[in-house]
């Protein structure tokens, strides 16, 4: 196969660079895959373009409208992932590491279009908690919203997942309504810029939503301003470099960092050597060490076990890892593929280098390996390889180096407290396991390093089946970690798309607050004319839409009848003497669920129309007692509306539940889903 020329994609165009083109390398065979160049490509117009064309394209769609467009990508990825499939070989992964990067790449678009599509609302603006009351009369309140950045998010990835890492960040950036610039890492640049190929042919996005800068990125960073985001995934070395980046620091430039980490793996104390935990957490350390090639931002670089166990960790660690076949990555029966590149495998064997000088490599040798149907000269292929440390705190470069390639070191703790403390000396990190079936283990591993870990992965023989295993970092949980692991967050659900918008504190009137969200605020204006709130149908429904109903005296028959009925005799309610006794009440009271009850009968209208189902209660309140004798009224407003699709959309309504004195009884959203189409009987 000749050699490919990677393209840019810049400014709407397809442009080769001009000259010094870059040769990459097969990291099985090492013989050329594609050159690349960025040489005469101006960053400035790029910038330019995703600025003024492609911003305002996807600011003018919903919310809703950029999730769509996020899952047709990734539907676009799947119809043709065998062409991806077939350039992934040539970065030394197995087709199982492909598909994480490349299906796993299109699951993250489709869950974060899902989260985005069930979580946040089809317009523009997001509400972020619940509104501020500032003012007595309620004329000055406060609301946190999110709206979208009007600059660029700029995604640099690291080499090892060239396509998940790119739509990790992608997926939020487009719903987050941004228009991107993707760099991929130049060593398995071709994988990435040929999804990008695809995305962009799949002729889903707007115009100026993406670009491609294969290669250097040039004078870009000078040309970043206020409004623009930088997400990175690299090294620690390259973050700092360009995080301090003087244009960074001026414009104070959004930079999430995702960068080096000594994630570690914690065998619990309740674990023995025949424990099902022990068994598990073999498998696991094995399996980070050699998924990938141990090129995994979250691999277990660190595994800790109890010190009377450290010997029969060693030979289960070692008798699984000689059951590693290593070469060619779809040649038969090989588990473990070739590092990225020869300097990469370069990099590993010094960094064992380092390690060894506090630790003994009791598996593998870093300089000789056997490989299936390859060559070790030609490809960058190397053993797993295995370390022991007895002397844990003796150890500096264990919990600071980290050697990314199939390495890992076995180190002993001695009680929970030491474990917690060694995990913490990675001083920051993506991501811990501990393997325990004691949830007194659980409660200790949380409070003593929960701060120090973006995730922590609880493992044992009840969820080991189902359980994602420690180095899957998920759509829906937030990825990153503090310290040296960046102090990045990315994903994590809709989380990860509020990375690419602007949290604003508005204050005003409700009415003022109400017109900027379009989510009907108490105290702004209720619109009380025309027919029953429940006759409209989605599209016509107006927020702040009001039923106001007649009141209804309760008695003490119903709350009786109530209790027979439903078998609640709780004493509050059928006992005078008991509740008189109770602060809360002043004797017998009604019910909170025939109060509800009572309340839908006032609010309903009973005959077929637009509203389809009740489908939920939230933040339900109950405040002021009712007596027998006394009357309930409803007031219920129309406060936001969701499309879910072409038939329906959920209608959320504010329901306050008041007595003769109008002091507030309960309060409560109704969720209804009603029809788009009208309807009415
Ligand atoms: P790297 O050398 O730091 O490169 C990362 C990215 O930065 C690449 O796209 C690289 O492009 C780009 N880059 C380098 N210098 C640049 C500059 N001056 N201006 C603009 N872009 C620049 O890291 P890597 O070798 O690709 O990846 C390995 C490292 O990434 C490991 O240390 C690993 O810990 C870390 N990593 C972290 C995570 C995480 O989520 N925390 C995930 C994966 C990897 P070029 O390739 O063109 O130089």
């Amino acid at each position: 196969m000749s050699a490919i020329i990677l393209e840019n994609y810049v400014s709407g165009k397809w442009a080769k660079g001009q000259s010094d083109l870059v040769d990459i390398p097969s990291a099985v065979t090492g013989k050329t895959v594609a050159q690349t160049s960025s040489s005469g490509t101006d960053f400035k117009a790029m910038a330019d373009y995703a600025r003024d064309v492609g911003g305002p394209a996807l600011r003018a769609m919903t919310i809703h409208e950029r999730a769509y467009m996020v899952k047709a990508l990734g539907l676009a990825l799947n119809e043709r992932k065998d062409e991806l499939y077939a350039l992934n070989a040539h970065t030394g992964a197995t087709r199982r590491d492909g598909w994480v990067d490349i299906e796993g790449g299109s699951m993250t678009l489709f869950s974060t279009s899902s989260k985005a599509r069930r979580e946040l609302p089809d317009d523009y603006v997001i509400i972020d908690g619940p509104p501020e009351q500032i003012s007595r009369n309620g004329t000055w309140m406060g609301q946190h919203i999110y709206t979208s950045m009007q600059g660029l998010a700029l995604h640099i990835g690291a080499y090892n997942f060239p396509v998940w890492g790119m739509l990790e960040k992608l997926g939020s950036s487009l719903i987050g309504g941004m228009p991107s610039i993707v760099k991929p890492a130049t060593s398995t640049s071709y994988l990435c810029e040929h999804a990008v190929r695809i995305m962009i042919e799949s002729g889903v996005l707007p115009e100026g939503a993406l670009q491609l800068i294969v290669g250097r990125t040039g004078d870009l960073f000078d040309h970043l301003g206020c409004q623009d985001v930088v997400s990175f995934t690299g090294s620690a070395s390259t973050a700092t470099k360009l995080r301090t980046h003087p244009n960074i620091i001026k414009n104070s430039v959004r930079f999430v960092a995702e960068q080096d980490s000594l994630n570690a793996s914690v065998l619990g104390p309740d674990a023995t050597a025949d424990s099902p935990e022990f068994t598990l957490f073999i498998k696991e350390v094995v399996n980070e060490m050699t998924v990938k090639a141990g090129q995994k931002c979250t691999a277990i670089r660190r595994a800790f076990v109890p010190e009377a166990l450290m010997d029969e960790a060693q030979s289960a660690l070692i008798a699984r890892l000689e059951t590693i076949k290593v070469g060619k990555p779809d040649a038969e029966g090989v588990r473990m593929g070739a590092l990225v590149s020869q300097s990469q495998r370069t990099d590993v064997r010094n960094k064992v280098k380092q390690l060894s000088k506090e630790a003994k490599i009791v598996f593998g040798n870093p300089d000789k390996v056997d490989v299936v149907e390859a060559n070790d000269n030609d490809g960058a292929f190397l053993s797993p390889i295995l370390l022991r440390c007895d002397t844990p705190w003796e150890a500096p470069s264990i919990h600071s180096v980290e050697a990314f390639g199939p390495v890992s070191t076995l180190m002993p703790y001695q009680n929970m407290a030491d474990a917690i403390r060694l995990c913490n000396e990675g001083l920051g990190s993506l991501v811990m396991s501990i393997f325990t079936y004691d949830p007194n283990v659980a409660r200790e591993i949380v409070l003593g390093s929960a701060c120090f870990h973006g995730r922590i992965a609880m493992i044992n023989r009840d969820n080991a089946k189902e359980s994602t295993g420690h180095g899957s970092p998920l759509p829906v949980l937030v990825h990153g970690g503090p310290g040296r692991a960046g102090g990045g967050e990315e994903m994590g659900g809709a989380r990860g798309i509020k990375h690419y918008m602007q949290r604003t504190a508005i204050q005003g009137t409700p009415e003022l607050i109400t017109g900027a969200t379009k989510v009907w605020m108490k105290g702004a204006l209720r619109t009380t004319d025309g027919a029953h709130p429940f006759r409209f149908n989605f599209d016509d429904l107006e927020i702040g839409k009001t039923l106001l109903t007649k009141g209804r005296i309760i008695t003490l028959e119903d709350i009786e009848h109530f209790a027979e009925f439903t078998g609640d005799n709780f004493y509050a309610h059928m006992d005078e003497e008991a509740a008189k006794a109770n602060p809360f009440f002043p004797g017998r009271v009604a019910h909170g669920y025939l109060l509800i009850s009572f309340a839908a009968g006032l609010f309903v209208d009973a005959a077929p129309g637009p509203v389809l189902a009740n489908t939920g209660l939230e933040n339900l309140r109950f405040l002021t007692p009712v007596s027998p004798g006394d009357s309930i009224r409803v007031q219920l407003t129309a406060k936001t509306k969701k499309k879910r699709n072409d038939e329906y959309g959920e209608v959320k309504w504010d329901v306050e539940l008041l007595n003769q004195n109008d002091e507030l009884v309960a309060t409560y959203d109704l969720l209804t889903m009603n029809a788009i189409e009208n309807r009415d009987a």
